[in-house]
């Protein structure tokens, strides 16, 4: 058994192992507490905190006008459930459609659930309003997405690991390679309620598509009666320099799915955004969850909203994203990157096999103080809280560029 008395990193760490499933594979820091862009180990240890919890904490930890609007709304009520009205939730809604250029909201709570929300609304509205036979309804999505982990979205996985062993999968689903307006094209026909796209591959490595790709595919999908669906949970709320991943290519969506930063890193809030016609479907009883819209998520979501609104956030991803970019092509000139992606403050970097995994390089810096996240392998991503000053985000750098030239000494 575990006693209190575990305290130290690596006892806390053994007692998670022995007690918990092992779903994650985290680096070896036990944080205690944060502010900011940084974060502080049960060892009194800081870090720089350069994922964000994937763009979650886009407005940072512990971010003053978010606590204050959580603590109001602890000290007011926290839960009605939707049996009842409560007077956040008509603000919240309004705001949050009026952001998006959109006409009404289906609050959820995590991301993966509002992509369950936004597949069964494609669907209702396909047979409702498009008129596709019962059954039949078909769903576009991309190569290497990451919509979540729920049965169903695992079903369209391209992931091994995400996807093997979890079936029987859920059918209705035609996947095509990512940037490939062709392969979309030929997949649209009739029966498609849909095309469900990240406009940026976050976890596949952060993917920017081709220009001009998002706009074709709002073409052929408006073309041929099919909605647009754009998964913004970790591209959208400010990441990238704009309030959508969409908006760089002029597009706009049938819907959008936004969660992580939604809930300014308090709560966990998820949200489908759209037009009367298409979230109009749903009667009573058809859909819905316990938790969703409730008055704390309401109370956070609206504030993130009322800061979203300034667009001082999505300046601040543009012009901290200018640097890191320009930074980080040093890096690749100097041979210790093969491949750099993203836009604003995002960015995938690839790292060159003679200078070690993803993973290596991830924990070295670690031991140097400084936080981000691999994937698939040779990939870091580098995604700060918004709020990261330009000397943090320098000095988080300038560790990146020691740890990958000792390497390649
Ligand atoms: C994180 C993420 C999800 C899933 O969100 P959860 O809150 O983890 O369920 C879905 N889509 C994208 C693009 C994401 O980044």
């Amino acid at each position: 058994m575990t006693t209190a008395a575990a305290n130290t990193s690596s006892e806390l760490i053994s007692a998670a192992e022995a007690h918990s499933a092992h779903n994650y594979h985290p680096l070896p820091v036990v944080v205690a507490t944060a502010e900011g862009a940084w974060m502080t180990d049960v060892e009194g240890k800081r870090y720089l905190d350069m994922l964000a919890g994937y763009s979650a904490l886009n407005f940072g930890h512990g971010n003053r006008r978010l606590i204050d609007a959580a603590k109001a709304q602890l000290e007011r009520v926290t839960l009605t459930s939707r049996a009842f009205h409560h007077d956040r939730f008509a603000a919240f809604c309004t705001e949050l459609a009026e952001l998006c250029g959109m006409e009404m909201v289906l609050p959820m709570n995590t991301g993966a659930e509002a992509v369950e929300t936004a597949v069964k609304t494609a669907r209702k509205w396909g047979y409702k309003v498009k008129g596709v036979p019962e059954g039949r309804a078909k769903i576009v999505v991309a190569a290497d997405n990451f919509h979540g982990r729920t049965t169903t979205i695992i079903s369209f996985s391209t992931d091994p690991e995400a996807r093997a062993d979890f079936g029987p999968y859920t059918p209705g689903f035609q996947v095509v390679p990512y940037g490939d307006i062709e392969a979309l094209d030929a997949a649209v026909d009739a029966d498609t309620v849909a095309v469900l796209l990240e406009p940026i591959q976050g976890e596949a490595g952060v993917l920017v598509p081709p220009p001009g790709y998002l706009a074709e595919v709002r073409r052929i999908t408006a073309e041929r009666d099919t909605l647009f669906i754009a998964d913004e949970i970790q591209s959208g709320l400010g990441r990238t320099g704009r309030t959508f991943a969409c908006e760089h290519e002029d597009v706009v969506p049938d819907m959008y799915i936004l969660g992580k930063a939604l809930g300014g890193g308090v709560v966990p809030v998820s949200a489908v955004v759209s037009s009367a016609a298409v979230l109009g479907v749903f009667q009573p009883g058809e859909h819905g969850s316990t938790f969703g819209g409730n008055p704390l998520a309401c109370a956070v979501a609206l504030e993130v909203v009322a800061m979203l609104r300034t667009g001082e956030f999505q300046a601040r991803a543009t012009e901290l994203g200018d640097h890191l970019h320009q930074e980080l092509r040093r890096f690749e000139s100097a041979g210790a990157v093969t491949a750099i992606r993203g836009r604003g403050l995002w960015a995938g970097v690839d790292i060159a096999f003679d200078h070690g995994t993803g993973r290596q390089v991830s924990q070295a810096l670690m031991e140097r103080g400084v936080l981000v996240k691999d994937t698939h392998g040779q990939t870091i991503r580098i995604a700060p809280p918004l709020v990261i000053s330009k000397d943090d985000l320098d000095w988080g750098l300038g560790h990146l560029r020691e740890v990958l030239g000792a390497r390649s000494a």
